[in-house]
């Protein structure tokens, strides 16, 4: 009997556990991976000696659609956004990393595949609202090496998505170039 009600305590137990990883690494409101579980996996693809191409995707002019229509549409656009990035195949891993901001992995050296990736991305966002809540996103986009220091990763993709907000947004930069579908 004594050794019944320990099994049961401790599947009790490690259920438990198990939902409070689940909600200590999901996004709240999108049910992705938020920011820390979003770098976690960042960091073992790294580990792992993996390569890859890293994305980091921005919505445009957010800030004006929830000015224009409220919080409620803006939070509506963060999950159609969320539910693009689980609609397209091809990445390893993303996350909501900042308030509107996402993060994408891609593992393997493939330029090809990467620059498809982000041209179909990019695609079923701008196609998931219908108007008038219609929205784009900006992305900047860099390659990754074996032992790569993810912080320079990170800043590398940042000044790429800056370029992307600089020359007309909705469009993604990779190594200070636009990416077109044929590229
Ligand atoms: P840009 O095209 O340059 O990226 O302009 P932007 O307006 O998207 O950028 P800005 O940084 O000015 O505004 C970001 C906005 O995102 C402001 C903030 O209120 C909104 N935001 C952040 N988190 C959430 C959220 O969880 N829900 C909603 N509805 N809005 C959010
Ligand atoms: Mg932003
Ligand atoms: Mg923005």
């Amino acid at each position: 009997i004594l050794n019944y009600s320990y099994v049961k305590n401790l599947r009790s137990v490690l259920l438990v556990e198990s939902e409070f990883r689940e909600l200590a690494e999901t996004d709240y409101l999108t049910s992705i991976l938020n920011r820390r579980a979003f770098i976690e996996r960042f960091a073992k693809v790294i580990a792992e000696g993996q390569c890859g191409y890293f994305m980091m995707l921005d919505i445009d002019s957010f800030k004006l659609k929830n000015d224009q229509f409220g919080h409620d549409v803006g939070d509506k656009i963060l999950c159609a956004m969320a539910h693009c990035l689980k609609a397209t195949p091809g990445s390893d891993s993303f996350g909501r990393i900042g308030g509107e901001e996402f993060g994408v992995l891609l593992v393997g050296d493939d330029p090809g595949a990467a620059t498809d990736f982000a041209v179909r991305l990019l695609q079923a966002i701008r196609g998931s609202v219908p108007p008038p809540h219609h929205y784009t996103c900006s992305a900047g986009m860099t390659h990754f090496s074996v032992g790569a220091d993810m912080s320079v990763v990170l800043k590398c993709a940042d000044r790429n998505l800056y370029a992307a907000k600089h020359n007309g947004k909705d469009c993604v930069y990779l190594d200070g170039e636009p990416v077109t579908a044929s590229r």
